[in-house]
């Protein structure tokens, strides 16, 4: 296959791109409410129409089955030896008008970058892989091994699309999804956002008495800001400590203590400074009531001593590849109750069973109440497997960059079919675009995305 063919008919075609990425942009494809044949609403059927119909006028068989798209490139279905997918979505984040400089639905070009939703979060990265399958088409290449794209469209909102796909079609033998960023992503840890909560008898009085304590604002964010207001009895005499990150103001008959930290995504809460295990730790030293608010702050202080990798709770672990990570992230106590909210990233060679038994005999040794939600699965694609080689060597090609297949504390879209990796193109040492206001992509790196994913379908269906 002579490349530079390729990269000029690539090159050729950005002007033809852009008008396609503009049209898919122009729907404001956020998940509404089902409407007849539209069950994610109408903005998303029409951005699933329109994806499909560019893939169609390039060539490939399509269908539209509502919750998702199919384009082939060979017979799939009839295929002996299988197939392989590209897997990418064409639902968006909400983007308030307000907090953007352009309008986020009308695709606006300044110098070389592209403003607007979608166009790096998963718009523009879909559409450069059909491109790529389209260049090669042109040069008159035919596929071994068929080659289809599946267009999702529900995955920023629970993943029901392709769960559809899931259950009625056939599955591939592997691929990519070009939904994160380079050069590969080929193990993301499993993840389990479990719930430890507990109730106790209110009773009456104390010098000191916890009306609430509360912390974070999402299960997957390492709290900044962490917050205890109690009540202070009349004529009680009490002293609190000074501790740095740590502020008590006295507001009438209230004491409200404050923690300060520094917040990270709950993947990687080596990045942060969890403000909750330092209110935690102030609590410890206090004597308050009610007793059972007392007992469960303690317990849940003994359990967060650790608060990057779960070692009190009996959870932390490492293999060759990855490091469990525990973030506790979401508290809240008040009368009676109270609940944690803990982010585990658990590494990639385990099962999921294993967490399920182990958290389970947590709650039963400390008395709390358990909900471990759903977990799921880790991913991980060998780095010697002929997909990773292929879609890395496609990469180095054309980039020249030598970074190393990436591990992460997961989960993109290649979590939901088996086989499946995640494969660009967001660089990989800058912060993600995607769901910001003033999202864009850069043509340069929407064209030189479109070259790496020409070679590389080339070399997962030859
Ligand atoms: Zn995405």
């Amino acid at each position: 296959m002579d490349f530079k063919v390729i990269d000029r008919w690539l090159e050729e075609a950005m002007p033809e791109f852009e008008k396609d990425l503009a049209e898919l942009v122009s729907y404001n494809s956020v998940e509404a409410p089902a409407e007849d044949g539209a069950p994610f609403g109408r903005e998303v059927a029409g951005a699933l129409e329109s994806a499909v119909s560019m893939a169609e006028k390039f060539g490939f068989s399509v269908r539209n089955e509502a919750y998702y798209g199919v384009a082939d490139w060979g017979d799939a279905e009839g295929s002996k030896d299988g197939f392989m997918a590209v897997l990418g979505h064409l639902d968006v984040v909400p983007a308030l008008p307000e907090d953007w400089s352009h309008d986020p639905f009308e695709m606006t070009a300044v110098g070389d970058r592209l403003y607007g939703r979608g166009t790096m979060d998963d718009k523009g990265p879909m559409l450069a892989a059909i491109y790529a399958a389209a260049s090669l088409k042109a040069a008159g290449y035919e596929p071994r091994v068929p080659l289809r794209f599946i267009f999702g469209t529900n995955e920023e909102t629970g993943m029901a699309g392709v769960a559809r796909y899931v259950q009625t079609e056939s599955m591939p033998l592997g691929g990519f999804t070009p939904d994160a960023e380079w050069p590969v992503v080929i193990g993301e840890k499993g993840i389990c956002h479990f719930t430890l909560s507990a109730e106790w008898d209110e009773g009456e009085g104390g010098s000191l008495r916890l009306v609430s304590a509360d912390s974070g604002t999402a299960a997957n964010i390492v709290p900044a800001k962490a917050k205890a207001v109690f009540e202070i009895g009349e004529g009680a005499e009490l002293s609190f400590p000074a501790e740095d990150g740590i502020e008590t103001v006295l507001d009438g008959e209230q004491i409200v203590i404050s923690a300060s930290g520094v917040a990270a995504h709950g993947s990687t809460p080596e990045q942060g400074d969890n403000a909750l295990t330092k209110l935690l730790r102030y609590l410890a030293r206090l004597d308050f009531a009610p007793a059972g608010a007392k007992a469960f702050l303690s317990k849940l202080c003994a359990l967060t001593q650790d608060d990057k990798n779960g070692a009190d709770m009996g959870l932390a672990g490492s293999d060759e590849y990855s490091v469990t990570t525990v973030s506790p992230n979401v508290l809240h106590v008040s009368g009676s109750c109270g609940s944690l909210l803990c982010d585990m990233r658990f590494r990639i060679t385990d099962e999921p069973e294993k967490y399920e038994k182990l958290l389970a005999g947590l709650a039963e040794k400390e008395g709390f109440t358990l909900d471990a939600g759903h977990v799921t699965r880790p991913l991980f694609v060998r780095e010697d497997s002929d997909l990773v080689q292929g879609l890395l060597s496609a990469y180095r090609e054309v980039t020249g960059d030598m970074h190393e297949p990436l591990i992460i504390g997961g989960g993109t879209y290649a979590k939901v079919i088996p086989g499946m990796v995640a494969f660009g193109c967001e660089p990989i040492d800058e912060p993600s675009r995607a769901h910001q206001a003033d999202e864009y992509a850069e043509r340069g790196e929407l064209l030189r995305a479109a070259k790496v994913y020409a070679r590389a379908i080339y070399n997962i269906t030859k």
